[in-house]
């Protein structure tokens, strides 16, 4: 096994160079210079995420750089930083020899045209690393960077989680790192928004994708308890059909769901999933199951909020892609009756990576463009905006909920924000909604497409949008599995269920439920969003 070590920042190259090498089954560590460049907070944020999940050590070195003028430390419109990567690369050699690494590693791409990144500064370096005993490699020096990507997106790199703004630790938007960032994401990595962006139709092409496509995510309800009462639950009191699954039961059903199912993620809900530390046990299941597979299953929980402190060290350690956490309101809550701006910050601050969904009602709609403004700033990345609706517990709030008027005036406020491309926005948008709107130009481009648009930089999911696109399953709490946008929410859930996976194996369970729901996708739309 090579021991390498590799100059990593948290951009695309150098996150999937690193992936790279653990792929070829060399023993990876990360050097990572702090020169007091801007954007070095979220560099380091990145790099830690993928060390993390890799499971790979790094090393910091500070270093001094203070005369250089360039933008990416100083005021200058000039990225060069005088030869930088020459600097990096003699700490590089140096500890690489005195630690025994075989090979130092740097993501240099082609076309950036300053001469520590030419083939000729390179050819030198490859020698005097030779002179020392060390190997130093290369390997995407011929390559652009959308040829990266494709590497990237070969090797299960997420290049949301990657940092390439060279100008602040917020994207900019406007800088060549951040555009090409949005190129890559568009053409590459999310197949959502284009399929979003060209429409749908129901083709007999789109019936076949959806029927052999593989389920992409498994939601597991590991338990029907929670300890709030929100008034908007979607749950409401609807009870467990049968006896919930034991913890034995479910970790049989994770096993079979990693083992034997071509799936990528794993989705823990339930009323409240940190109700209590059950979840723990699936985490590390998870965790040892992908000890040896490349193509890791991730997984990722969605929460109330109210236990994430009582867990939160638990909560930082396991491997969470994702903690979907819904809040309305930083300050004066409707809702809940906790303010999630503490869970928050304690989950930024251990580095966990984090969804906000925020449930817009009459009380808050005001707020949403703020309160979303204060969190990108705060280094919330992903957000989703949806209309509280009158199911389970809002069965009866009508008062309370939003008129589509009130929600176009938070899609129109959220458009006025200057959303960097590396956020996630998007925006449920139900066909009441849209129906009340009948006149409005927005609503108009809304209803030629039955999926969604981009607009402004919020991406606008309508109606069937989860059903038509995520290749995704549920598995209640007492084992019915369930097809996307069905929920527990359904008092008669296991009426809807093809089955119970105490009763028959997921895969035959899968089979049947496509059949099944693809009928009902095409000839009864409205069956899925009845909630
Ligand atoms: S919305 Fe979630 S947190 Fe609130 S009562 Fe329902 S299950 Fe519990």
């Amino acid at each position: 096994m090579r021991k390498v070590l590799v100059l990593a920042s948290g951009g695309l190259d150098s996150t999937t160079l690193m992936y790279d090498y653990k792929k070829n089954g060399d023993h990876v560590e990360a050097l990572f210079f702090d020169y007091k460049q801007k954007s070095k907070k979220s560099e380091l944020e990145k790099l830690k995420y993928h060390c993390k999940k890799l499971d790979i050590p790094y090393h910091i070195k500070d270093i001094e750089l203070n005369w250089s003028s360039s933008s990416i430390t100083g005021s200058g419109d000039n990225l060069y930083v005088e030869y930088r990567n020459l600097i990096f690369l003699s700490y590089a050699f140096s500890l690489a020899q005195a630690m025994g690494f075989d090979v130092v590693s740097y993501g240099a791409i082609k076309g950036a045209g300053y001469v520590d990144t030419s083939l000729e500064f390179m050819d030198n370096m490859y020698k005097i690393a030779e002179l020392g005993g060390i190997k130093f490699e290369t390997p995407y020096c011929n390559l652009d960077k959308s040829e990266v990507a494709e590497i990237a997106m070969n090797l299960g790199v997420d290049i949301r989680e990657t940092h390439s703004c060279n100008h602040s630790n917020i994207p900019c938007g406007k800088c060549d790192g951040c555009r090409i960032i949005a190129e890559l994401m568009t053409n590459f990595f999310s197949p959502k928004r284009t399929y979003v962006a060209e429409g749908f139709q129901f083709t007999d092409k789109w019936k076949r994708d959806y029927l052999t496509a593989p389920i992409n995510e498994f939601r597991l309800l590991i338990n029907n308890k929670c300890n709030m009462n929100c008034k908007h639950c979607f749950h409401g009191t609807t009870q467990s059909h049968r006896e919930d699954m034991t913890i034995p039961e479910i970790e049989d059903v994770i096993r079979y769901i990693c083992n034997e199912m071509p799936t990528n993620s794993i989705h823990f809900a339930g009323k409240e999933p940190f109700i209590n530390d059950d979840i723990f046990h699936y985490t590390k299941l998870i965790d040892e199951l992908n000890k040896d597979k490349i193509q890791k299953v991730r997984y990722s929980v969605v929460t109330n909020g109210t236990r994430v402190l009582h867990y939160l060290d638990q909560i930082a350690e396991a491997n969470f892609e994702k903690v979907s956490l819904s809040v309305d309101s930083l300050t004066k809550t409707f809702i809940r009756s906790y303010s999630p701006l503490k869970v928050i910050k304690a989950l930024l601050e251990k580095e966990v990576p984090l969804e906000i969904f925020i449930d817009v009602h009459k009380h808050n709609y005001m707020e949403v463009p703020q309160t979303v403004a204060k969190l990108i700033e705060l280094g919330v990345q992903q957000f989703h905006v949806r209309a509280v609706s009158n199911i389970g517990n809002a069965t009866n709030i009508y008062e309370h909920l939003i008129e589509p008027s009130e929600y176009l005036q938070v899609l129109r406020g959220l458009m006025k924000l200057n959303i960097p491309p590396t956020v996630d926005l998007s925006m449920s948008w139900y066909k009441t909604m849209i129906d009340g709107i009948k006149d409005d130009a927005i609503a108009d481009l809304i209803m030629t497409n039955p999926v969604g648009i981009e607009l402004g930089g919020v991406y606008v999911f309508v109606g069937l949008y989860d059903s038509l696109m995520e290749s995704q399953a549920t598995i209640t709490s007492d084992g019915y599995l369930l097809g996307t946008g069905f929920e527990i929410s359904d008092p008669l859930y296991y009426k809807n269920s093809v089955g119970n996976v105490r009763d028959e194996d997921i895969n035959t369970l899968i089979n049947r439920a496509k059949e099944f729901y693809i009928d009902k996708i095409i000839n009864e739309p409205t069956y899925i969003v009845k909630y």
